[in-house]
């Protein structure tokens, strides 16, 4: 049972659907119809790409797989019987359960105005908010807008805002107004980073009049009479959270072990290292002997080898190893179809990097695009 259409259980669904397993019966739960493409946000949110290219459709995906889909909400797991159990109040079982769901967005700083920010996790909730939200642009030039959390996403986020702002008031006559600022509890923007794409992307942010505030306290609204609030978030229209993640509640209580940050710890092999016929994979994992950040890159290079994995456990057959690797490409998408790459010390900028990322992410969505008779096993676009 595949729990969650996250990027490593797609490739799952791909690799046994162009290699079947004989007696084995695949079942995917999963929340929605179809499931998002984070690469491809950004530029969703800055008007380059519709809601149908971010989205792969899981039905056709899960036909091509032979898997039974039930498009559901998992809330509980039990992971001794190997039972999942739905919103609906249905529960499924499994001899190997497999979980994919990513992560949610850490709001624990937010607790108190929770109602009035928007998430940027999940990114089904996220994009679903964006559409409603994109609407107001066109008649409010003076939108004021603050993202908060200066890391990849957050900067990517406030560039693909302003672009969109840009974008959305000059198409309708309106003179470019509005207001976007990035806000950062640490002392300086994208951690984790080289200084040369810290410099790069910080002079980006200055070129696109988005203001960075670093060392940022404690937020929340003046109105609250709060006296240690240090930035007021009640005179901006949209507040956008992008800080860290963490686990979700269901799989918290599960009673899987977990690593320090609440994620299921697994093994270099996938596999939880309290119950052996539980895998898991991407935000929703922690991999015990080589932690990483939590990065879509790093779910997709799990996929091939969790595939191969859950062949294996029901086989018998002795589990592989995933060694993920210590750095990796990272294309930052600045809204303007120009990008900054970024490489362990290397760093180059762009209209040709946001090409090639575009090239990239389309790639991959295609590959997971199927045709919706589940007799015809070929995908629409075969790379
Ligand atoms: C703006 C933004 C840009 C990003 N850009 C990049 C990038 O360029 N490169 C990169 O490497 N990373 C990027 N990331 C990080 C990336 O989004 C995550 O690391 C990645 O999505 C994790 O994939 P996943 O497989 O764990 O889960 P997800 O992609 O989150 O998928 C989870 C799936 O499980 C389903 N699901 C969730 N809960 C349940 C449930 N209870 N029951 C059933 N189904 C459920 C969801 O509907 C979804 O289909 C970005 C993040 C953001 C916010």
């Amino acid at each position: 049972v595949l729990v969650g259409a996250g990027h490593a259980h797609i490739e799952v669904l791909r690799r046994f659907g162009l290699q079947t397993v004989p007696g084995v019966r695949l079942t995917l739960v999963t929340k929605g119809a179809c499931t998002p493409y984070s690469g491809m946000l950004p530029g969703y949110v800055a008007g380059h790409y519709t809601g149908d290219e971010i989205h792969i459709p899981v039905a056709p995906l899960a036909g091509f797989a032979n898997c039974r889909l039930v498009t559901a909400e998992a809330v509980g797991l039990e992971p001794v019987d190997r039972h999942v159990h739905l919103q609906d109040g249905g529960t499924i079982a499994g001899d190997v359960i497999s979980i994919d769901t990513g992560a949610t967005t850490n709001l624990s700083s937010a607790s108190q105005f929770e109602p009035y920010v928007i998430p940027v996790k999940p990114i089904d909730r996220f994009a679903e908010n964006w559409a409603h939200f994109a609407k107001r642009i066109r008649t409010n030039p003076g939108l004021q807008i603050t993202v908060v959390g200066a890391g990849a996403a957050g900067v990517e986020l406030a560039l693909s805002i302003r672009h969109r702002l840009r974008r959305d008031l000059s198409a309708g006559g309106k003179s470019i107004g509005g207001r976007v600022v990035l806000l950062e509890k640490g002392d300086q923007i994208l951690r984790g980073f080289s200084d040369g794409v810290r410099r790069r992307l910080s002079a980006i942010l200055l070129r696109h009049n988005i203001e960075v505030r670093t060392n940022v306290g404690k937020l929340g609204f003046q109105a609250e009479a709060d006296a240690g609030i240090q930035f007021d978030l009640g005179q901006f229209d949209a507040t956008f959270w992008t800080t860290g993640v963490c686990p979700t509640d269901w799989l918290k209580k599960s009673g899987l072990a977990v690593d320090e940050d609440g994620f299921i710890a697994v093994n270099s092999q996938l596999q939880s290292i309290s119950h052996p016929g539980v895998f898991a994979a991407g935000d929703a994992a922690g991999m015990i002997a080589s932690p990483r950040p939590k990065a879509g890159v790093i779910a997709v290079r799990q996929g091939p080898i969790l595939a191969e994995n859950l062949r294996r456990a029901v086989t018998g057959d002795p589990l592989r190893s995933f060694v993920p690797q210590k750095s990796w490409l990272s294309l930052i998408s600045t809204g303007d179809r120009y990008a900054v790459a970024s490489y362990g010390n290397w760093a180059a900028e762009g209209r040709w990097v946001w090409y090639w990322k575009n090239w990239i992410d389309r790639r991959f969505v295609r590959r997971f695009m199927f045709e919706a008779s589940e007799t015809k096993r070929f995908p629409v676009n075969s790379e």
